[in-house]
């Protein structure tokens, strides 16, 4: 298998080359980047083959706008193949009542779930109020009072220095504009949700959706809670998993912490912890199903069916038994990696873990997360830096470095080898100084890593990268 894959690529580079050979080149070199880095982005992870495969072919050549079995373009009989089971193998993975496959990211499906609720929350009475059979049917008059409805509706989601992500209603961010938007944070001391305080504020606030889910926020959330206070003020729980959507494919998020059960619609990413194409997807209920489906022509063009047939790939990937001890192995090694900062006096915010990142405060290091982010790379350790809660570097800058466990996890990294990582990550930060800027000013970008760390983490990572390949057996000729 491993010599047809590498015949399989080597000879799909030498037809990219035969029209565009830099992008061969720097498609051979993102291979060898990637094999030799320590890669630590949280979003991050390495798709099989099988999955990258399934996205290189003629599906991407068809339009296919609609639903499936009932399509704005003739001859979709084969994307409404791959779309089915695509929305067949979430269904059944996740527990849902219904699945859409077609959003080409986390941010499309955002925005189409805000329009599907939107839609049957405001949209759909206020027609029947109208006595309007569709929007068609509107005069200008109507247009300008149902544009008032719509855009008058209230959303409360986490903040984002606390964790949570632009799309729940960041100012620059289109969720952050349509809506009137509130935010809840995490409790000051100890960096946990404060359910108690999310009541509070939805009880003032009574907003329409109640967005829970997050980027950087190292711990579980108590979906059951969110349901809860969700019905007390009547909005509705979308719950955008993201980030965890592998580890609740995997089993380790069950009962109150699968928000499956409790949202009225869940959004994800696909290509994060759960390790497939890059994509989004949207589970709803059967009462928010019908306005999901409409997310083409609500927000959404046509479908990227080749990327749909990836996703049917990876979520069969996922019901496989292996997975299950993957996404476990996940949990594990961020305990793991945690434990190893705490050990050596690193600060984390909420003092740990219990999903598949830290975030650590790299302020007692002496450095802002963007210097941390700089040496790191120097080093060849990827992380990217993150606000940690009410940081005062701002989200430019920031005070904190965020590392997740997916990809290496993927590689076959385990505990021991979590712990050698935080070793080294420790060791690059205690050598690394902030710098000045050329007038002589603290720097918050500038950065001194001291002679020799650079080689020395190198080669130590070097060790465990070779314990561990990426794409084992892939040779590329
Ligand atoms: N939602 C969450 C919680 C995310 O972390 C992200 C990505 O970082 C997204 C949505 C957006 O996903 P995409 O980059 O695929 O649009």
């Amino acid at each position: 298998m491993t010599d047809l894959i590498s015949s399989t690529y080597s000879q799909a580079l030498e037809v990219i080359a035969s029209v565009e050979p830099r992008v061969a080149e720097a498609t051979r070199a993102e291979l060898a980047d990637q094999r030799a880095s320590l890669k630590l982005i949280a979003s991050e992870n390495y798709a099989s083959p099988a999955v990258l495969l399934t996205m290189g072919t003629w599906l991407s050549d068809k339009y296919a706008e609609g639903t499936v079995g009932h399509r704005f373009y003739a001859g979709c009989q084969n994307v409404d193949t791959v779309e089915s089971l695509a929305a067949e193998h979430a269904r059944e993975l996740f527990g849902a009542e219904y699945a859409y496959a077609q959003p080409h990211s986390g941010i499309d499906a955002n925005l189409v779930a805000f329009w599907s609720i939107l839609a049957h929350r405001v949209e759909g009475p206020w027609l029947e109020k109208a006595g309007a059979k569709n929007v068609n049917d509107l005069t200008e008059a109507d247009w300008e009072q149902l544009r008032n409805e719509l855009g008058n509706q209230r959303l409360l989601g986490m903040n984002l220095d606390a964790g949570g992500h632009l799309t729940h209603g960041f100012r620059p961010n289109i969720s952050g504009k349509m809506f009137h938007q509130q935010q809840y944070g995490t409790d000051p001391e100890t960096g946990l949700l404060d359910y108690d305080a999310v009541r509070a504020k939805a009880k003032e606030f009574r907003p329409l959706i109640l967005v829970a889910g997050y980027s950087a926020y190292p711990r579980r959330v108590n979906f059951a809670k969110m349901r809860e206070i969700a019905d007390e003020v009547g909005a509705t729980l979308m719950v955008d998993m993201a980030h965890f959507a592998g580890l609740v494919a995997g089993g380790v998020f069950t009962g109150e912490e699968d928000p499956v059960p409790y949202a009225h619609v869940v959004t994800t990413t696909t290509h994060k912890s759960l390790r497939g194409p890059r994509g989004g997807m949207v589970l709803a209920t059967e009462e928010y199903a019908p306005s999901v489906d409409r997310g083409c022509p609500m927000v959404l063009g046509g479908p990227l069916p080749h990327v749909m047939a990836a996703k049917a790939v990876a979520l069969a990937e996922a019901r496989r038994p292996e997975f299950k001890t993957y996404a476990q192995q996940v949990a594990d090694n961020a305990q793991a990696l945690a434990e190893g900062f705490l050990t050596r006096g690193a600060t984390l915010v909420t003092g740990g873990t219990d999903n598949h990142l830290v975030l650590v405060d790299v302020s007692s290091f002496g450095l802002t997360g963007r210097q941390a982010e700089s040496a790191l790379l120097d080093a060849g350790i990827v992380t990217n830096r993150n606000s940690v809660p009410a940081d005062p570097n701002g989200a430019w800058y920031t005070s904190g470095i965020r590392l997740g466990t997916p990809a290496l996890t993927t590689r076959g990294f385990g505990k021991d080898e979590f712990d050698r990582v935080a070793d080294l990550v420790v060791d690059v930060l205690r050598n690394t100084e902030a710098g000045t800027t050329k007038a002589g000013a603290a720097s918050k970008a500038s950065y001194v890593l001291a002679d020799g760390i650079a080689d020395k983490t190198h080669a130590a990572s070097a060790e465990l990268l070779d314990k561990h390949p990426l794409y084992p057996g892939l040779e590329l000729s």
